[in-house]
């Protein structure tokens, strides 16, 4: 056999051909299989290496922005009137226990969560305030509703039964929220129906009536009419079970839009969501209302290269340099979510001044380019590997905010925030 450069000695065997020289070698199986053994280092000493040292992007969540969110909001209430902090989808993404804790410190006494399993995340964290699970969950679950104290939104007698039983048969109660459809047409019993519903479900003796709410399609709009017509009904259904002898316990309906724009609807209870983290919930509600957004995504700079005029940057290079410009990468990409369709048109703050991201967005990584005809500061931009760079969050002069994110990409800074992916480590600051 002829011989190979780089000590290539062949391919695998193969069938019925038994030269060994078609084998790996034994010290090449040994070394793959050496892979994933500890060596040299203890598992505590590389276990304390930091987050945010293995891999240089983040999300800094500031939980005094969260207390003052909370605590500016509570000054609009009546001292009646409790607060819900809405930490589903892991806080939007911030984070449900830190988020918690905060909204709990500043005054929050009830937490709304989309799933069975963030409700069981609060408790586990060692949370004692009333959760409610804003939807109906399926009924193999409702074990894990008693078992940890989560209260479900009602809208079915199937389930309305079958929890009252489960919880019955235990010598429990079955606490619960009636969710009412008052014009959104996602969930709840029709806003003409609800005495109806209650009189086919209450003779089960485990059941409780702990609230009543409804949800607006369009509380953050300028044009306010379907919001009248649900508020309304809303109205019309309260009045029609207190009329057939039942008490509605709490009753709740807004969400932050409703909460700073209509003020005579918070009833017993608002529901804070997207204004927990810091966004105006409605074009007219800062107004209103000052809130401070509490998520900052930050990444260090990972490379630092001179590219010659006309050379092209990541993929499809639909970037040219122009010249005179330094291409920074930082590692964080659309798998990270920074959405791949916002490449090429968002700016990142780099030592207090904006700098355009270039080329396409990669699913780890992406560039952005210092002008180096441009002033940073007082000397002439020099760019550094290590360099902490805002990738979107709220700046003095700098516009890298979630909102305008959000508006580039056609979508609502919920989306934005709820997509940072968790393979960027939250700290709290
Ligand atoms: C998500 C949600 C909220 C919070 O809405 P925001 O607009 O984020 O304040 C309130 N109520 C229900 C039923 C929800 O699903």
């Amino acid at each position: 056999m002829d011989d190979l450069p780089n000590g290539f000695t062949g391919f695998a065997n193969r069938g019925n051909q038994s030269n060994s020289n078609y084998q790996y070698s034994r010290s090449y199986t040994e070394r793959e299989q050496a892979h994933g053994v500890a060596q040299g280092y203890t598992k505590e000493e590389v276990d304390g290496i930091d987050e945010r040292d293995r891999r240089w992007s983040w999300v800094e969540i500031d939980r005094s922005a969260i207390q003052y969110n909370v605590l500016q909001t509570k000054r609009m209430l009546e001292n009646s009137c409790r607060l819900m902090a809405v930490v589903k989808a892991d806080a939007y993404g911030h984070g449900a226990v830190e988020v918690a804790k905060a909204a709990s410190a500043a005054g929050a006494s009830y937490f709304g969560v989309a799933t069975i399993n963030e409700g069981i995340e609060l408790r586990e964290a060692g949370f004692r305030e009333p959760i409610l699970v804003l939807s109906e969950p399926p009924q193999k679950a409702i074990p894990l509703l008693l078992f940890y104290s989560i209260m479900p939104s009602v809208y079915t007698s199937d389930f309305a039964i079958c929890y009252a039983e489960a919880a019955d048969s235990h010598g429990m109660k079955a606490p619960y929220h009636l969710a009412i459809n008052t014009g959104m047409n996602r969930i709840g019993v029709r806003f003409d129906h609800v005495v109806e519903f209650l009189s086919q479900i209450s003779f089960h003796r485990a059941l409780e009536l702990v609230g009543c709410f409804t949800h607006f399609a369009t509380a953050d709009s300028l044009e306010t009419l379907d919001f009248q017509i649900q508020i309304k009904h809303f109205v019309e259904a309260m009045r029609a079970l207190e009329a057939a002898g039942f008490d509605p316990g709490i009753v709740h309906c807004d969400n932050s839009a409703a909460i700073y724009r209509f003020p005579k609807t918070h009833f017993d209870m608002v529901r804070m969501g997207i204004s927990l983290y810091g966004y105006q919930p409605a074009p007219d509600t800062h107004r209103f209302i000052d809130l401070r957004p509490a998520m900052s995504v930050k990444a260090r700079i990972t490379n630092v290269m001179t590219v010659p005029m006309s050379e092209g940057v990541s993929y499809g290079m639909n970037y040219r340099s122009p010249g005179s410009v330094k291409i920074c990468t930082v590692p964080i990409g659309y798998a990270d979510g920074l959405m791949r369709l916002l490449s090429g048109s968002i700016d990142f703050a780099y030592k207090d001044r904006a700098v355009h991201q270039v080329g396409n967005i990669c699913m780890d990584q992406c560039m952005f380019e210092v002008d180096l005809r441009s002033r940073i500061g007082y000397g002439k931009p020099d760019p550094q590997i290590g360099d902490e760079v805002l990738i979107a969050g709220p700046h003095a002069t700098v516009d890298a905010s979630i909102d305008t994110m959000a508006r580039k990409a056609a979508t609502i800074p919920y989306e934005i925030i709820c997509g940072f992916s968790r393979r960027m480590p939250r700290f709290y600051v």
